[in-house]
């Protein structure tokens, strides 16, 4: 393996041990399934009830004879002809559903390359606010890390966030946050017009999720917590977030305090802090809307927005009238100058 020879990773092979779940089989979730599937992966296991339908055709994956198969079928299918080492399960149910999501936190808690174990991570590729505050709820009560990934309606940002119960913001943390576009929302969006959609910008979105799960579950390069995709200007803004110590989710709060008790018995040492460094210097970034926010909440929402690092901003500010129970968002900074790290690099 070209990886390992070139010391980038020390031990590819280790890529067939894992299990990983993909929620939503669609323009995001199938090309990941696909990118994994030819990188090796141990098992996949995918979640969707939806059919194909012709009308994505101008999306990646699948193909117009699978028009009206389910996708999880279709996908497993499809997968298997390409690599038929991985494992694969497939599950066409919506998870949102009180009946399916006990069936899912089954799955998640059981599905792992072993039975019995659970998967090693969770992928979100949802299109929507209510599965992904499902996945959310799932993962805190298993303290299952996951990764989140989302494109925007109008199709010209995305991003992706690496959720570790208790260690850094749940997606109930804070409100969502989203890549800044820089456009006029009202010239694209209008009653009744479908949210446009390119293969390109899912294909990033996709492209960058697995280059993080590649990261985080073979162990190289930076792990990104969050990293945004902004196709109108080329950028890349990155972050991280801690979690709201008075998140809604009690199951979050109680990772937290796990996750605090696990950081006070390990041995003292320095806690190296996610890097983050934004370029760009001009502050000409629009505020960008996703889909799952209505015009409506959009009317409520009057709040501050809080200080995050340019290019990035929340979905929605919460209302003034509940300021009290504003999450207070906190950029980590690694602190170090332009010097420190130059010479840090010289000494590499
Ligand atoms: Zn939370």
């Amino acid at each position: 393996m070209a990886l390992k020879r070139m010391g980038i990773v020390s031990d590819y092979e280790k890529i067939r041990t894992f299990a990983v779940a993909i929620v939503g089989v669609g323009g995001v979730g199938s090309v990941t399934a696909e990118m994994l599937t030819r990188c090796g992966i141990g098992k996949l296991l995918l979640f969707d009830y939806d059919k194909v339908e012709l009308a994505n055709m101008n999306r990646l994956f699948f193909q117009p004879h699978q028009a009206g198969l389910s996708k999880v079928q279709a996908a497993e299918h499809t997968l298997r002809n390409i690599n038929p080492d991985v494992l694969f399960e497939v599950h066409n149910y919506n998870i949102t559903t009180v009946e399916n999501f006990e069936r899912f936190m089954n799955r998640i808690s059981n599905g792992g390359l072993e039975e019995g174990k659970p998967v090693d991570l969770v992928l979100s590729c949802v299109d929507n606010f209510e599965a992904r505050m499902t996945i959310n709820t799932a993962c805190n009560e298993l303290g299952q890390t996951w990764m989140e990934s989302g494109v925007s309606e109008n199709a010209v940002s995305g991003h992706i966030q690496l959720i570790i119960p208790g260690e850094s913001a749940c997606f109930a943390c804070a409100p969502p946050l989203v890549v800044a576009a820089n456009i006029d929302e009202k010239t694209l969006k209008r009653e009744g017009v479908c949210a446009a959609s390119l293969p390109t910008t899912m294909g990033v979105v996709a492209g960058i999720l697995v280059q993080n799960v590649l990261k985080f579950l073979l162990n190289f390069g930076t792990v990104s917590f969050y990293l945004g995709y902004n196709a109108m200007q080329d950028f890349f803004p990155t972050m991280s977030m801690k979690p709201n110590p008075q998140c809604d989710d009690r199951n979050c709060r109680k990772q937290q305090e796990e996750y605090k008790k696990k950081v006070a018995a390990l041995p003292t040492q320095e806690v190296v802090q996610e890097e983050e460094e934004i370029i760009h210097d001009d502050n000409e970034w629009g505020i960008e809307l996703v889909s799952e926010v209505s015009e409506e909440e959009l009317k409520n929402s009057s709040g501050p927005i809080p200080d995050l690092p340019e290019g990035i901003t929340v979905a929605y500010t919460v209302p003034q009238k509940q300021e009290d129970s504003v999450p207070e968002v906190t950029v980590e900074d690694s602190g170090e100058s332009l010097e420190d790290l130059m010479a840090k690099m010289k000494n590499m």
